[in-house]
């Protein structure tokens, strides 16, 4: 299984498009792997995780032929994770597809229905071209076949402030990875239910929206709180020794660059996200 993460920004990116702190200002005159776009990631280069508006960005600057694709897991409806209109853009007439092309089905829960199932019936699109597909926390589904991987999703619900968010568990080929942004630690009682569900990570990625910052509140995390969650998912035997760990989805109000995020990260076992990296495992 392959991940690849385009974006691993929070909200605003980094830089933030008006922002003058001092992150800010040193991604800006650095660049490279400082500079973070909004969060995406593909898997195996056929699934794609959330469809924010730095989309099209990301297939220019990666090379990715998405006319394809045929499967994108939505994590929750907030702009960093949906921008509709890109997906309405593969409507025939916008766009030319040859007859025979599949349907791009979005998955999402409820809350993205509010935004995707543009008809009320499915579809995203007029033509059917992208069909929104509602999934349920702790109901897995599975897609794929005919020369693409057979992929099965366990999605579960996020501790996020927006309507009914999900993480997603997905595994392909004996190996499975947990996507959780945009979210806090899962209480015990998820984490049971997806042991019962019998599926055990070889890759976390998890939110580290603010990095070394302490936080007050629940929604997202910063390097003790992703700590916190990895030992957690040990307990319960969802991960262990040879889980990769990735902290992901870094704001600039974390007050962490790359540079010293990597540090910090490296004290807890985890590795450090930015925009082009890789994991195969
Ligand atoms: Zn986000
Ligand atoms: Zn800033
Ligand atoms: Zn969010």
């Amino acid at each position: 299984m392959r991940i690849r993460f385009l974006g691993t920004g929070a909200s605003e990116g980094v830089p933030a498009l008006f922002c003058q702190c001092e992150i800010c200002r040193r991604a800006r005159e650095i660049g490279g792997r400082e500079q973070r776009t909004r969060c995406q990631a593909i898997i195996n280069d056929e699934v794609l995780v959330d469809f924010g508006p730095d989309t099209y960005m990301h297939l220019l600057r990666y090379g990715i032929d998405i006319t394809e694709l045929q499967w994108c897991l939505l994590t929750h409806a907030h702009s960093d994770h949906l921008y509709v209109s890109d997906l309405e853009a593969r409507e025939r007439g916008f766009a030319i597809l040859s007859p025979d092309t599949k349907p791009l089905t979005v998955f999402g829960s409820r809350g993205v229905g509010k935004y995707a199932d543009r008809f009320g019936d499915g579809r995203v699109t007029g033509d059917g071209s992208v069909m929104f597909r509602r999934v349920a926390a702790f109901e897995p589904f599975s897609f794929g076949g005919n020369g693409t991987g057979v992929y099965t999703v366990i999605p579960a619900p996020a501790i996020h402030s927006t309507e009914e968010p999900l993480v997603y568990a997905i595994s392909a080929n004996g190996k499975s990875l947990l996507y959780a942004h945009d979210t806090d630690v899962l209480p015990d009682l998820t984490l049971a239910r997806l042991r019962a569900l019998d599926v055990r990570f070889d890759l976390v990625t998890m939110d580290c929206t603010e990095g070394k910052k302490h936080i007050d509140y629940r929604g997202h995390m910063n390097f003790e709180r992703d700590r916190e969650f990895a030992d957690k998912l040990c307990a319960f035997g969802l991960a262990g020794e040879k889980t990769v760990f990735v902290a992901n989805h870094f704001s600039h109000n974390g007050r962490v660059g790359y540079a010293e995020a990597v540090g910090i990260a490296e004290k807890i076992g985890f590795a450090v996200a930015y925009d082009g990296l890789e994991i195969e495992f």
